[in-house]
């Protein structure tokens, strides 16, 4: 393995990300990126601590595999050693005894198979001697290779508060080629994939998860393998490290270190905590012993849904157990034995911590999610981000997008169905008005055709019954029965002028007028009873417009006399015009009876007419709807007919564009 310092640890499944933004709000550097709505791990960010793999359900997020290397390396002729990390009882509770599980993995291939707990014995034994000497400045344990990213990508000031020590790993790596040849290859097997970037002298890291899948491919299973025992050297209490204070229960072998001196933080939330704290200087003298994970044996390359306190009592027997078997002379022997070799790493602070940006840039991305006041910060976390502010400095930094704000997308939600609400409400609207005046042109086109075959045989009945009557003597009792002919006669053809007008197809001859004066005229030509009120109102500041002069006389006058016929008991008519530059509304209203809701649809349908026989046609308001359509015009009708709702009347306002 080389350069694996730059290695990519976790990788994005493209299309499988259906944007919790679980993984963001696990990450405890914030090194996913949420790009056209795919979570991705920024690299340069990452420090392969493994939640997002962890967490992600949809398993859009998968580690680093190592098996093909592995396998090559065994088929090689080389001596192959495989490093067993101490939480391997945690992860193979099903296999009875340890020693069915080392004849697993010789059954792989392996030429050795020992036990990183004796690595651990070792750099136990280094922190111990640190902790003791030690005066004034406390020290972050480096055992654990996220928490050692972190530090040097994040608080690159603390690095010289790391312990300078190897990581048990990195310690039997370095104790297996002494005993075994420097040629020898090493695999660590563990419950960790940031191991696989921790160090060029390691040969190959394998997760639990990728052995499982080994012991797979090649039918392993404990059943059929033959038992046996770790290669030398054996480890003595240095198998508890992966658990909970792991490092502390080792390390303080003779029960020296004092509780008060250390302070044990696990889990993505406390560690960060922990070195927060000691960087301000509140736990500067003490020693951090710090994970990632709550405990090695919760690592992202351990199966998933384990059960913390088992895996925990699980390590815990296989330790009690060792520690009752333990050959004490022998494993002192070998301590001796080793305690020659060079334990240290040093490590070298590489910032990665981006800058702050500017606050208006901050502000602006605030605003775009609708927070203007600190009482919009809701800090729900939804987003993945603890609070808005770092959400907003996110987004800046290109590495989130607004819509991950849930009451901003909520709301936006809510506004875009009102919007569709409104579109809907017009859309059915502009469906009656088409409605309608297909039904108009319809009748229009009938009623054309049927005055214009009545007018002529009416015009021969009235020239008849006009003959007739001047014919007659005066006291001839026939002269009634002919004037009545001659009444209805031209009745009918009022009616069919009506027709007529209301079907008529002609364009509006527009013409300059003073609509102020035009529509006193058109109040002076209707005849008005003595209870009712007339009250004029122009409001307009221009009156000068162009329109067809004849019919709007008809519109305006059909409607008062409406008003005026809607109101028998008396009342009062407001005529009133207003507008602007773009359009003129004139309006009609009366305090009569007003029009029931039944009817409303109706009132512009031909021949509709509530009035009784002889005094209505029901074409006044078809005309009315024709020549306003024809002036590109509309027509908006308000009514209440019931009293208990308030005084009753009716209002006609007509618009017409001015151009
Ligand atoms: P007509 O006046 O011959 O009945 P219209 O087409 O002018 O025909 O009117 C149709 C119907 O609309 C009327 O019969 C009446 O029921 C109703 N209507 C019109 N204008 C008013 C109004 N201002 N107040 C109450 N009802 C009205
Ligand atoms: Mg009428």
């Amino acid at each position: 393995m080389s350069h694996a310092y730059h290695r990519q640890l976790v990788f994005t499944v493209k299309d499988k990300c259906r944007v919790c933004y679980t993984c963001v709000r696990e990450c405890p550097v914030k090194a996913i990126k949420i790009i056209r709505t795919q979570a991705e791990v920024i690299n340069e960010r990452c420090i392969g601590c493994g939640n997002c793999v962890k967490v992600c359900s949809q398993g859009a997020k998968y580690p680093l595999r190592s098996i093909d290397e592995v396998n090559e390396l065994l088929k090689s002729e080389k001596k192959i050693a495989a490093c067993i990390a101490p939480s391997f009882p945690a992860e193979f509770t099903e296999v009875p005894d340890h020693r069915m599980f080392v004849g697993m993995i010789r059954a792989l291939g392996f030429d050795y198979v020992a036990e990183v707990a004796f690595g651990a014995d070792m750099v136990a034994r280094e922190y111990e001697n640190r902790i003791k000497r030690s005066e004034g400045d406390g020290q972050i344990s480096s055992d654990c290779p996220a928490i050692v990213y972190f530090i040097r990508h994040y608080h690159p000031e603390l690095v010289g508060n790391l312990a300078p020590v190897a990581s048990p790993m990195l310690a039997m790596t370095r104790i297996m080629k002494k005993k075994y040849g420097e040629d020898l290859k090493v695999v660590f097997i563990g419950p960790c994939f940031a191991k696989k970037a921790e160090t060029d002298e390691i040969d190959e890291v394998l997760t639990f998860r990728e052995l499982r899948e080994m012991f797979q491919e090649k039918g392993i299973i404990w059943e059929n393998s033959s038992p046996s025992v770790f290669d030398p050297p054996v480890s003595g209490k240095g198998a508890i490290f992966p658990i909970s204070r792991g490092l502390y229960f080792t390390a303080n072998s003779t029960e020296t270190i004092p509780e008060e001196q250390v302070v044990v933080a696990e889990g993505r939330v406390n560690f960060k905590e922990a070195v927060r704290e000691f960087e301000e200087g509140l736990i500067r003298n003490k020693h951090l012993m710090l994970l990632c994970c709550e405990g090695c044996i919760m690592g992202p390359g351990t199966s998933p849904g384990g059960k913390r306190f088992a895996r925990s009592a699980a390590v815990g027997e296989y330790v009690s157990k060792k520690l009752a078997t333990v050959d004490k002379e022998q494993w002192e022997n070998q301590v001796e034995e080793f305690s020659g070799l060079d334990f240290s790493q040093q490590f070298s602070p590489e910032d990665r911590r981006f800058e702050i940006p500017a606050e208006d840039k901050i502000l602006e991305a605030l605003h775009a999610m609708g927070k203007f006041k600190p009482g919009d910060h809701l800090n729900c976390g939804t987003c993945g981000y603890d609070t808005c502010v770092e959400h907003a400095i996110a987004i800046v930094k290109d590495l989130a997008e607004t819509e991950m704000c849930l009451p901003y997308t909520i709301e936006k939600l809510h506004d875009s169905i009102n919007n569709l609400n409104v579109s809907n409400d017009k859309l059915a609207k502009a469906k009656q008005a088409l409605k309608q005046s297909e039904k108009l042109a319809h009748m229009g086109q009938l009623s054309a055709g049927i005055a214009h075959e009545l007018n002529n045989p009416l015009g021969v009945i009235t020239m008849y019954s006009n003959i007739l009557i001047d014919e007659s003597p005066e006291n001839d009792p026939m002269r009634d029965d002919l004037k009545l002919i001659a009444e209805q006669a031209d009745r009918c053809k009022k009616i069919v002028s009506g027709l007529l007008n209301f079907a008529r197809k002609n364009q509006v001859t527009l013409s300059e007028t003073d609509i102020v004066k035009f529509m006193r005229h058109s109040i002076d030509s209707i005849i008005k009873p003595s209870n009712i009120e007339i009250a004029f109102e122009p409001k307009i500041a221009d009156p000068q417009a162009r329109l067809d002069i004849d019919q709007m006389m008809q519109v305006l006058t059909n409607l008062e006399k409406n008003a005026v016929e809607a109101m028998p008991d008396g009342g009062t008519l407001t005529v009133g015009v207003e507008g602007d530059q773009k359009e003129i509304r004139f309006i009609i209203a009366d305090t009569g009876t007003g029009i029931s809701k039944e009817y409303m649809d109706k009132i512009f349908t031909p021949f509709f007419t509530t009035k009784e026989m002889g005094k209505g046609t029901g074409l006044g308001l078809a005309l009315i709807y024709g020549i306003v359509k024809m002036h590109k015009g509309k027509i908006h009708v308000e009514s209440n007919d019931d009293v208990t709702k308030g005084n009753t009347g009716t209002t006609f306002t007509i618009t017409l564009p001015r151009t």
